[in-house]
């Protein structure tokens, strides 16, 4: 027994809750608290001392429970239940992915360096990059799925190697499922780092915690919007940051000052989302292998983007076995026609519901280029694929055959 090691899915319902803590709950409650009672003064000062870094801990010796924007016991459960996943030393539960992002890019980045990242990214990313970044001085140069290792040297080089702060990537990228080399992506960063390490963050929101796991492939922090398929069931706005021990204090202090944490309760539903991930992102992406087949065979359909279908035996073939253990269930395609044929069909679904989001228990649909990148540049959509007959589907768990008679009849409307 001792030598055995369970998988996380086998310890979601249990892992780093003591019900004898907790009065014999069964479930952990929702300790819906700002701050906690010291035992004694000499039990507040030590806790104090800890926190602040003043005194390492003793082998074995917790972190005393101080004040809910420093800890509480749902976000600490929860963060150790995240760290299984991803296989990291440590986890910071944020209030949204987007406040995981920007706490990372403010932790790791300083006034005259610049962020490399790979686009596109997640709109509020991409606009707390180029919008907000640059009023501390921050600067940021961008790459994409087409571009060479040598392509990326050479941007670095132009805009400065020594200014180089941090390298932030988004793969799969949204919403034409381009892959960038996570590994490839470390070499790089390797290459920078000489006085200063320069990190890679990689946010891991449309293939984790399950099918991706970045810190194996070379990233030193992995992010979440948790909202997705951490959370999914649309019912919370969450994030979380994984890495080792190292990085994820200085995320946590700032964490601590941007006051940016979850809040008890949602830390509480989330460790309920988790103790089905694994059978929910399972379904999804069998599902959405159903529905890929499905659509692949359409005469009203031109392409479909998704990681399943890329060609064996090319570059992204290989980035895919390697970095990846499923398709997901996150797809997209090419309607035939333009921005009326594809509102026609969204317009006609039904049983799949016309939203922004993804991950979730159910399947949603939208159109990228006048929702959710409506802000990227016309040259950019271009280059990135992101056009007026792309539909985006992220598909939930509902029965296949019902998403494809839904999918069927609204096409047929087309
Ligand atoms: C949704 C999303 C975010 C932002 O997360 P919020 O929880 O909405 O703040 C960041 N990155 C990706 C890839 C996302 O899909």
């Amino acid at each position: 027994m001792e030598q055995h090691k369970f998988r996380p899915e086998s310890l979601m319902m249990s892992f780093g809750y003591k019900p004898e803590l907790s009065e014999g709950a069964v479930k952990c409650p929702i300790f819906q608290t700002s701050t906690f009672v010291f035992r004694n003064a000499e039990a507040g000062k030590r806790f104090f001392e800890v926190a602040y870094g003043l005194s390492s801990p003793e082998p074995g010796e917790e972190q005393g429970l101080i004040y809910s924007r420093l800890n509480n016991p749902d976000l600490e459960i929860l963060e150790n239940r995240l760290t299984l996943w991803d296989e990291a030393e440590a986890c910071a539960v944020f209030s949204s992915g987007m406040s995981a992002i920007s706490t990372v890019l403010l932790e790791f980045l300083q006034p005259g360096q610049y962020v490399l990242f790979s686009a596109p990214v997640y709109g509020g990313t991409d606009h707390f990059i180029k919008h907000v970044l640059p009023k501390w001085g921050i600067g940021h140069a961008a790459f994409d799925a087409n571009s060479s290792e040598e392509e990326i040297h050479a941007i670095i080089q132009e805009k400065g190697a020594d200014a180089l702060g941090l390298i932030y990537v988004e793969t799969p990228a949204n919403p034409t499922n381009a892959l960038i080399d996570m590994e490839m992506c470390k070499r790089i960063a390797d290459v920078y780092s000489n006085d200063k390490k320069v990190y890679l963050a990689v946010d891991n929101t449309y293939m984790g915690p399950l099918w991706s796991h970045p810190l194996k492939h070379g990233a030193d922090i992995v992010m979440y919007s948790a909202t997705k398929y951490i959370g999914g069931h649309s019912d919370v706005i969450a994030g979380a940051v994984l890495g080792g021990n190292e990085v994820m204090t200085r995320i946590k202090t700032m964490r601590t000052f941007m006051g940016n944490m979850m809040s008890p309760n949602t830390g509480w539903l989330l460790m309920r989302s988790l103790e089905t991930l694994k059978p929910r992102m399972e379904l999804q992406a069998q599902n959405a292998m159903k529905v890929v087949e499905f659509l692949n065979e359409h005469p009203k359909v031109e392409k479909v983007y998704y990681l399943g279908l890329i060609p064996e035996g090319t570059p992204e073939y290989h980035i895919y076995r390697n970095q990846y253990s499923s398709p997901g269930a996150m797809l997209s395609f090419d309607i035939i026609g333009g921005e009326k044929e594809a509102f026609t069909f969204l317009n006609s679904l039904k049983l799949i519901k016309l939203a922004v989001s993804l991950g979730s228990t159910e399947s949603l649909a939208e159109h990228p280029a006048t929702m959710t990148h409506a802000d990227v540049s016309p040259e950019d959509k271009q280059k990135l694929g992101i056009s007026e007959k792309l539909i985006r589907l992220s598909v939930g768990v509902e029965y296949y055959e019902d998403l494809i008679f839904d999918i069927e009849r609204a096409l047929s409307h087309v």
